[in-house]
């Protein structure tokens, strides 16, 4: 299913935000109503205080309907995250130790919250079976899973809307994935109910009908189910960053936030160390052609970054822009050469498979005539890298094999890249204006992004020379 799926609508929302950015995008009508997911995050519900701004946004708009929260997490960066404190009781109760002075901070922290708020609930039943229980030898994920329960209750009584137990809308299958066709099923019928409703997220149920978690941050891809199963007009994710940002801004000061891209930019900028949702929070919204927009609960009225599908976004032709910029360290590259290797057939094939039974992933292989190159995170060489070496001698009998540590990678993404001459002239003018040696040039075919190998201590003074040649305040 795409965006433009028949029938789709523009919501106001939508509609309005895009005028605000200069209009032009999407050709569809707009209309009134709508339903909108809303995920918030671990310091969005933090403490009373936090949870009065959840309140507040979700009471300005009544499309926002269906809410998807985290345990709470830290308030000061000295803090605990009620979820890391749910874990160590677990690991105590393991171990049979003792842990009611951890799970009292826990208690505590419940209990303020609904004091500060006047909330008429008492969640001491529930505090203390959950104790029990894990002094009974639960499982890790039933333990780790109640802070997000608890906590869906607390939001529950705020806004005054329903509590649903994740685990009777979120479905696992046998192999451990989002049995989509029950849990939506299940989430569609919330959406028919007169109030809204709350559902916890980071867990559902297993098939063996016990509570499993997703890996951690997991409740970003609990929202992307419920907006999905729901059939929102949007997946709302209220953080406590302004959306996402065009460059690290440890790297480069103030950068700006992207204000729409696309999935797969997207995509592209977390796999090079941009983050900001969880990984696989963006595959059940992307295939329902859903759109993301990244909110800061801390200043609800800035628009944040709205993710959609390409199909919604304008080409962009004609004119150098690009959407952000993201690199990682510690990329080693191992370079073999042999005389005409152009014309040995299955050279890579066997090169590639020495790395294969090493069980080693890559990520890029920039070849010349007689030299082909790979390109491997550091860690994954870890241990193995005589090993590997040993191999590729025996197995492609090179005439040399030369291992280069210490590469950075850097991407720069940009749907407006494709078709518009100067971009790659831009980028490495300004490297080399900069005195950067360029290592490796990688440009995929969807011309979506250039990605650029140099010495690791060149990596900061990369990034921000891309970003000052590309952006200009
Ligand atoms: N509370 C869980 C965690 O800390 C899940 C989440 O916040 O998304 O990982």
């Amino acid at each position: 299913m795409c965006f433009q799926r028949r029938n789709w609508r523009m919501p106001a929302w939508l509609d309005t935000l895009l005028d605000r950015r200069g209009r032009a995008e999407l050709s569809l009508e707009p209309e009134s109503l709508g339903l909108k997911v809303c995920k918030f995050g671990g310091t969005s519900l933090a403490d009373a205080g936090q949870c009065r701004k959840v309140k507040a946004i979700i009471d300005t708009d009544p499309e926002r309907r269906l809410v998807v929260p985290s345990a709470p997490g830290k308030r000061s960066a000295k803090d605990q995250k009620i979820t890391d404190l749910l874990y160590l009781c677990h690991a105590h109760a393991q171990q049979g130790l003792e842990f009611d002075e951890v799970f009292e901070l826990i208690r505590d922290r419940f209990r303020r919250i609904a004091d500060e708020l006047g909330l008429d609930i008492d969640l001491t039943a529930d505090l203390d079976k959950v104790q029990k229980e894990i002094a009974g030898g639960q499982s890790v994920d039933y333990a780790a899973s109640r802070g997000e329960y608890l906590n869906g209750r607390i939001v529950a009584a705020i806004l005054g809307f329903d509590f649903v137990d994740a685990s009777e809308v979120i479905f696992f299958d046998a192999k451990g994935r989002i049995d989509t066709a029950r849990s939506y099923a299940a989430i569609k019928a919330l959406t028919r109910r007169p109030r809204g409703c709350v559902i916890p997220g980071f867990y559902g149920l297993s098939v063996e009908g016990r509570i499993k978690t997703f890996s951690r941050g997991g409740s970003d891809v609990s929202g992307a189910v419920v907006a999905a199963g729901a059939g929102a007009d949007v997946y709302e994710n209220w953080t406590d960053v302004g959306g996402l940002l065009m460059a690290d801004p440890r790297i480069v000061p103030n950068p700006r936030t992207i204000d729409k891209l696309t999935y797969r930019e997207l995509r592209e900028l977390a796999y090079m160390g941009a983050t900001v949702l969880h990984d696989e929070a963006i595959f059940p919204v992307r295939e329902a052609g859903i759109p993301v927009n990244i909110r800061n609960t801390n200043d609800p009225d800035h628009p944040g970054t709205l993710i959609l599908p390409q199909s919604a976004l304008p080409e962009v032709t004609g004119l150098i822009e690009i959407t952000g910029i993201a690199g990682r360290k510690d990329f080693t590259v191992i370079l073999v050469e042999k005389a005409l290797m152009n014309s040995e057939v299955g050279f890579g094939r066997r090169l590639l498979g020495v790395l294969e039974s090493n069980g080693i992933s890559y990520e890029h292989t920039p070849s010349g005539i007689d030299t082909m190159s790979v390109v491997v995170h550091a860690q994954q060489l870890d241990g193995k890298l005589e090993k590997v070496i040993e191999e590729i001698r025996a197995t492609c009998n090179p005439d040399d094999v030369l291992i280069q540590p210490g590469m950075a990678l850097i991407a720069t993404v940009g749907r407006g890249m494709a078709h518009t001459p100067g971009c790659a002239a831009r980028l490495f003018g300004a490297l080399g204006d900069g005195g950067i040696n360029v290592r490796m040039i990688d440009q995929g075919s969807s011309e979506l992004n250039i990605i650029v190998g140099v010495a690791a201590e060149d990596f900061e003074a990369a990034v921000r020379a891309i970003y000052g040649t590309f952006v200009k305040d």
